[in-house]
């Protein structure tokens, strides 16, 4: 880790997604100026124009992986920084881009997407020979997963404060149903609903489920998931195994493949 008496370097870094977790760093307001103040952000892919990967403590990387580009530049990323942090659902998990893998093979959607010769026009080669969506822990070491479709201000900021004072935060510990139990909400699959509480991070202080609204899994898997109960219990309400499995998969990704294959 970096020295306390200086401020860390961070950079900001963006792959395929939706951007949602940067602007949700610009938009939190009082913390966002000290977000600016209390580090020296050298990168920031949304607010600054840059050139090079520079050398950084910490690298905050949003977005899955989708083209032979963004895997070179996530391996300069790795090399460059000490601290590299997964920041949101696309680049903890895959993203929504990652449930393409259940619908047709890669070469099919190329097809599909570009016509029957599956390239990619010309113009667009600027960004790169595409790839399978995959998450950033598919091809370089994540020190912290901080998931979240977007990522909140609530979950990120103490994470964050942590890494800047050169200490190394613990994954949450605990699924969203604990904190939807702390908010006193009536259980869902209690009364033969659907909700992914049981199987995701906490971190969002199940603002879903307290506001009536069925939990669908978007701050990731929760690492003592037990997913054939879950599939079991989705079941027993009237889903397929395979409806079962591709709502696991919608904010789960390739964590859920790993899962049920015993990995
Ligand atoms: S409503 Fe959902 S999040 Fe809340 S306890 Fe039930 S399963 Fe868990
Ligand atoms: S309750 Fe579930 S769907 Fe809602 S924000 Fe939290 S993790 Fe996401």
């Amino acid at each position: 880790m970096w020295k306390r008496d200086k401020k860390p370097v961070v950079g900001v870094f963006g792959f395929s997604g939706c951007a949602g977790d940067q602007l949700a760093i610009l938009h939190m307001e009082d913390s966002t100026i000290d977000f600016f103040t209390s580090a020296d952000i050298k990168f920031f892919h949304m607010a600054q124009s840059h050139q090079e990967v520079p050398k950084v403590d910490i690298a905050l990387v949003e977005g899955s992986i989708n083209t032979e580009r963004q895997l070179k530049e996530l391996k300069e990323i790795r090399e460059m920084a000490d601290v590299v942090v997964a920041l949101g659902t696309c680049a903890c998990y895959g993203g929504i881009q990652y449930l393409g893998e259940d619908v047709k093979t890669f070469k099919e959607r190329m097809k599909y997407v570009y016509g029957e010769s599956g390239e990619v026009p010309e113009f667009l080669d600027l960004v790169g020979k595409p790839r399978p969506a995959q998450p950033i822990s598919e091809y370089i070491d994540v020190d912290i997963m901080i998931p979240g479709c977007p990522i909140s201000a609530e979950n990120f900021v103490p994470i964050y404060t942590k890494l800047i004072s050169g200490l190394l935060p613990q994954k949450y510990p605990m699924p969203v149903c604990v904190e939807c139990k702390y908010e006193g909400n009536d259980c869902f699959l209690l009364h033969g609903k659907y909700c992914l509480g049981p199987v995701t991070s906490a971190g969002c202080n199940a603002i879903c489920p307290s506001m009536d609204i069925s939990c669908v899994g978007c701050f990731g898997t929760y690492e003592g998931a037990n997913y054939p109960s879950m599939i079991n219990k989705l079941k027993e309400i009237g889903l397929t195994e395979e409806e079962a499995i591709r709502k696991l998969k919608l904010f789960g990704g390739n964590k859920i493949e790993q899962a049920l294959k015993g990995d």
